[in-house]
């Protein structure tokens, strides 16, 4: 990116979140809760735009299930790190409190106003992030136990809109030209941790306002799935694991991996490669409207499993991703949700042969109306860079 570049905004208009707090509230009482009580985290930046963090000082925002207007509870000492989102804008009843008042019972008296003068324990859920030194007292001031309010979220989040959509788009592209420029950085003679250094630079230069996490998985290293880095030496022949990404404003994730050799490889590794890449190919073909979660996984292993790589194949085939790098819907053994337009997932099959190398290859897609879109389009071919 150049400097005059144009920056993306932090969050999206305000009328995308009172739209998003519209159906929650009615996904809410259609679950039969009265109320959403939402901390800070990836679900509160949905619904709100807001990035506020917190921890042993409740903020959170209190969605009645009636449709009446959201409010937000917040430290008057942090008030402040509600300024960017569109809580203002929306007008929401903001509830600021000072140490001594006990933050809890004003959630328990907003529910309860909101539900007029309804009998018996208001029916709340939380969002799956709140700390349980929040959980344990609202629970206790309600006198029921709080529900988890995942399905509700995972409802809304699950399924990207357009807005979403191209900010995934604008991560994808720009982790895709951080894989461009790999030749740059993995040389014979240097360490996982110098590449490393200079993938988090370029990361950033190409758009992302962090890097989120680097793996860059070595020679016998690629073995591990979750090795991130170490001071290996790089050496001719290595086989390398890049698995990268961050956000992009207004906080939207990036993720892709591709495997590199430096050098010419060794005739079997690229055979097991080349049927690492069908396996990808095949869940990638097999992702549509109305199929299940699980088939795409299903598509990825009966390759491998065809060839005898079954064992290989140590992990399931992706995760969803948005405003979380890893959220609903997850590409696995067991889960039959049917893929719809607009949902956002991982395909990342991988093989490992544990002291020797491993690869993996690894794309988002977009689910559309007959199939998905890629949104990483880089070579998925073993790249070969040269060892100097
Ligand atoms: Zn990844
Ligand atoms: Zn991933």
């Amino acid at each position: 990116m150049t400097d005059s570049a144009p920056q993306p905004a932090t969050r999206f208009a305000a009328a995308t979140y009172a739209d998003r707090l519209a159906r929650a509230a009615r996904l809410a009482a259609d679950a039969g809760l009265d109320a959403l009580v939402i901390g800070t985290g990836p679900d509160l930046q949905y619904l709100t735009g807001s990035r506020a963090h917190s921890f042993e000082r409740l903020t959170a925002i209190v969605v009645p299930a009636s449709g009446a207007p959201a409010t937000v509870v917040v430290p008057r000492l942090e008030l402040a790190s509600l300024r960017d989102s569109a809580i203002a804008e929306l007008g929401l009843r903001v509830l600021d409190w000072v140490d001594g008042v006990d933050p809890h019972g004003l959630v328990t008296d907003i529910v309860a106003e909101a539900m007029g003068d309804g009998t018996g324990a208001p029916a709340i859920a939380v969002d799956p992030a709140l700390p349980a030194l929040h959980v344990v007292p609202l629970a206790g001031r309600i006198g029921a136990p709080a529900r988890l309010a995942t399905p509700v979220l995972r409802e809304l989040r699950m399924i990207k809109d357009a807005e979403e959509v191209e900010a995934l788009r604008r991560a994808g592209a720009a982790i895709d030209r951080v894989h461009a420029r790999m030749g740059e950085w993995l040389k014979a003679g240097r360490t996982e941790r110098q590449a490393a250094e200079d993938i988090a630079a370029a990361i950033v230069e190409e758009g992302h306002t962090e890097p989120e996490f680097i793996i860059v998985g070595s020679g016998p290293h690629g073995a591990d799935p979750h090795h991130e880095v170490s001071d290996r030496v790089l050496a001719a022949g290595d086989v390398v694991v890049i698995d990268i990404g961050g956000p992009v404003e207004p906080g939207y994730n990036s993720d892709s991996t591709r495997t590199y050799c430096i050098g010419e490889p060794d005739p079997e590794i690229a055979r097991r490669y080349a049927l690492l890449e069908a396996a990808q190919e095949a869940a990638r073909r097999q992702a549509r409207p109305g199929v299940t979660a699980e088939s795409v996984d299903a598509a990825a292993r009966d390759e491998l499993a065809r060839h005898g790589l079954a064992d290989a194949f140590v992990h399931r085939t992706g995760h969803g991703i948005g405003l979380s790098v890893h959220e609903e819907p997850y590409i696995v053994a067991g889960n039959a949700e049917l893929l719809r337009p607009g949902m956002a997932f991982s395909i990342e099959p991988g093989i490992y042969f544990q002291g020797e190398w491993g690869a993996r290859i690894e794309d988002i897609v977009v689910v559309t109306d007959d199939g998905c879109e890629p949104l990483n389009t880089r070579p998925r071919a073993l790249g070969i860079l040269s060892a100097h």
